[in-house]
C-alpha cells in the first residue's frame, strides 16, 4: 500500500512568491482531525440565539441605513426545493415535484422583499446577487423573471458589468433555454453540482447525472457570456475509488470551470436523515479519504488551478485568485468572495443575513417563515449583534481564512489593541501549532506555511472564544469533514 506519510504536493509557483498548493501531510492530518467551523462568519452560525429577533434587526438595519448611504448590497434567495433526495445531503431542502410550491414560494418571496427594502436607502445598488438551494432551478424558466422582476422593483438591481448574480444549477434537471432566460435577467456566474461521475457512486448517492449533460451545461453558460462557472465536488462518498475519481477530476478539469470546489463528505446520519441511506461500511476509510484530497490537489494543480483556501481552487485568472493575490479576498455566508464588504440581505426559509455587526437567519420552517409574513412580521428566527470583542476575533479570523496570515500591526492601527496581550493565550496556543509546522509567527505576522494551509480551520480555531469557552463541536475537520455545503 502506498504510504502518504509526509508526502509533499505543494508546487512552487514561479509567479509568486510561496506555493500554488497546500503541503498534504498525513500524519499531521490524522492528528488534527478536529472537528471546527467553516468560518464563512465569526461568531458563526452556532451562535446566533433567539434572543435577538425582529427588533434588533430593524435596529441594525437603521444603524446601516445612517452609516452606509451609497453602499452595495447583496442579497441571498434561497430556494429549498429540490425534486429528489441526493443521500449525502445536509442542505436544508424540501423534496417535491409540485412547480406550484415555486409559485406560492416566489410571492412570499416578493413579500418579504416588501417589507426589508424599505429599511435600507433605496440607492444601494446590489451588486451581488445569489440563488442557492436545494436546487434554484426547481423553479420553471417562467417563474425565475417573476422572481426577479419582484426583487427588482424592491431593490435597485445593478446593470453594471462589475455585478455578480449567480446561481446554483443543478444539471440533472435544467430545462431547454433556461440558461438563455438566466443571461437574459443578468446572471453570469453559476454553480453546478457534480460530485462524481462515477455510476457506482452515483447509484450509491441516488444522484444519475450524465458527463454530457453536465458539460453540455457549462457551455452553454459559456455561450451565454457567464463569467464564470464553478463546479462541486466531494471525495468521501461510497463506493469512491481513486481511479473513478481521478476520471471525474479529468473530465472537469478538461472544461476548464473557473473555479471547483472539492468538499470531504461528512457522515452524521444522526443529524441529516437522507444520509441513512447511505452503507457506511461502504463509505472509503481514511486512508483513501486522503488519497482521494491528495489526487484532488494534484490533479487541480496539474491542471493549473491555484489554492484558495478550505476546499476551493480557481484559475490564475478568476477574480477570487485575483482578490487573494491583491490581498482583498473575503469570506461571508456565500463563501469567498469579492463582496464581504456589503451588507448582506438573506431572504427565504433559513436565509442568513448580516447586517452591520448583526447576523440574523430566518426560520427554516416553511410554514413559520409563512406563518411570519402573514403577520406582515420579518421572519427571523434568530440572531445576534457582534461585540467589540467578536469583531476583532472576526478580523483576525478573516485574515487568517483569506491570506492565510495575520497582520498583527494592521489589526492593532485598527482595533486600538496590543495584539499581544490582547491574545496572549491564542499566542500560547498557536505555539503548539507552530512546533508542528503549521504556522510560523515573528513580531507582526503570524503566517500558516504550506503544510497549515489544509488547516486554516485549526488555526483559526485558536482565536474562537466560544469554541474555548464550550469546547463545542461545529461542524467537522478534513478527514470527517464538514457536512456537505455549497460554495457560496
Ligand atoms: S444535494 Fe442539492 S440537489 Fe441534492 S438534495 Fe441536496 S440540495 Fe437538493
Amino acid at each position: 500500500m502506498t504510504s502518504f506519510a509526509h508526502e509533499h504536493v505543494a508546487q512552487s509557483d514561479p509567479m509568486q512568491q510561496g506555493p500554488v498548493l497546500p503541503e498534504l501531510d498525513y500524519e499531521l492530518l490524522r492528528r488534527y482531525d478536529t472537528a471546527g467551523p467553516r468560518y464563512t462568519s465569526y461568531p458563526t452560525a452556532r451562535e446566533l440565539t433567539d434572543s435577538f429577533g425582529e427588533a434588533h434587526y430593524r435596529h441594525h438595519a437603521e444603524l446601516s441605513r445612517a452609516r452606509s448611504a451609497g453602499a452595495p448590497l447583496s442579497l441571498y434567495v434561497h430556494v429549498p426545493f429540490c425534486e429528489s433526495p441526493c443521500f449525502y445531503c445536509g442542505c436544508n431542502r424540501l423534496i417535491t415535484r409540485d412547480r406550484a410550491a415555486g409559485d406560492r414560494y416566489i410571492a412570499n418571496l416578493s413579500r418579504e422583499a416588501a417589507l426589508l427594502a424599505p429599511l435600507f436607502d433605496e440607492h444601494r445598488e446590489v451588486q451581488q446577487l445569489h440563488l442557492g438551494g436545494g436546487t434554484p432551478n426547481f423553479l420553471r424558466a417562467d417563474q425565475v423573471p417573476v422572481l426577479i422582476e419582484n426583487l427588482g422593483q424592491r431593490f435597485l438591481l445593478t446593470n453594471s458589468t462589475a455585478r455578480d448574480f449567480s446561481i446554483e444549477l443543478d444539471p440533472r434537471f435544467l430545462t431547454t433555454g433556461f440558461i438563455a432566460m438566466l443571461a437574459e435577467l443578468g446572471f453570469n456566474r453559476a454553480s453546478l453540482g457534480v460530485q462524481d461521475f462515477d455510476p457506482q457512486v452515483q447509484r450509491a448517492v441516488n444522484r444519475i447525472q450524465s458527463i454530457e449533460q453536465t458539460l453540455e451545461v457549462i457551455a452553454e453558460c459559456r455561450e451565454h457570456g457567464f463569467r464564470s462557472v464553478n463546479v462541486d465536488l466531494l471525495y468521501g462518498l461510497p463506493r469512491q475509488t481513486v481511479t473513478g475519481f481521478r476520471r471525474t477530476l479529468r473530465t472537469v478539469v478538461e472544461a476548464r470551470p473557473d473555479r471547483l470546489a472539492v468538499y470531504g463528505y461528512a457522515h452524521l446520519p444522526q443529524l441529516f436523515k437522507a444520509q441513512r441511506q447511505i452503507e457506511a461500511a461502504e463509505l472509503p476509510d481514511a486512508r483513501t479519504r486522503i488519497a482521494l484530497l491528495k489526487l484532488a490537489i494534484e490533479e487541480l494543480g496539474a491542471a493549473g488551478y491555484r489554492y484558495i483556501g478550505l476546499d476551493h481552487f480557481a484559475l490564475p485568472s478568476d477574480e477570487l485568485t485575483l482578490a487573494q493575490a491583491r490581498g482583498d479576498l473575503q469570506r461571508n455566508f456565500m463563501g469567498y468572495t469579492t463582496h464581504a464588504g456589503s451588507d448582506l440581505l438573506g431572504l427565504g426559509i433559513s436565509a442568513i443575513s448580516h447586517i452591520g455587526d448583526s447576523f440574523s437567519q430566518n426560520h427554516r420552517d416553511l410554514t413559520k417563515w409563512e406563518a411570519a409574513l402573514d403577520a406582515e412580521r420579518l421572519p427571523i428566527w434568530r440572531g445576534l449583534a457582534a461585540g467589540f470583542d467578536d469583531v476583532v476575533r472576526a478580523d483576525v479570523i478573516q485574515q487568517i481564512m483569506c491570506r492565510g496570515e495575520v497582520d498583527m500591526h494592521d489589526i492593532e492601527r485598527r482595533r486600538a489593541i496590543a495584539f499581544a496581550d490582547y491574545f496572549a493565550p491564542e499566542l500560547g496556543k498557536l505555539a503548539a501549532l507552530a512546533a508542528d509546522g503549521l504556522v510560523t509567527m515573528d513580531a507582526e505576522r503570524i503566517r500558516a506555511t504550506s503544510r497549515g494551509r489544509l488547516l486554516l480551520r485549526l488555526i483559526a480555531m485558536c482565536f474562537d472564544r466560544y469554541l474555548a469557552a464550550s469546547s463545542r463541536i461545529v461542524a467537522s475537520g478534513t478527514l470527517q469533514a464538514a457536512p456537505f455545503s455549497r460554495v457560496i
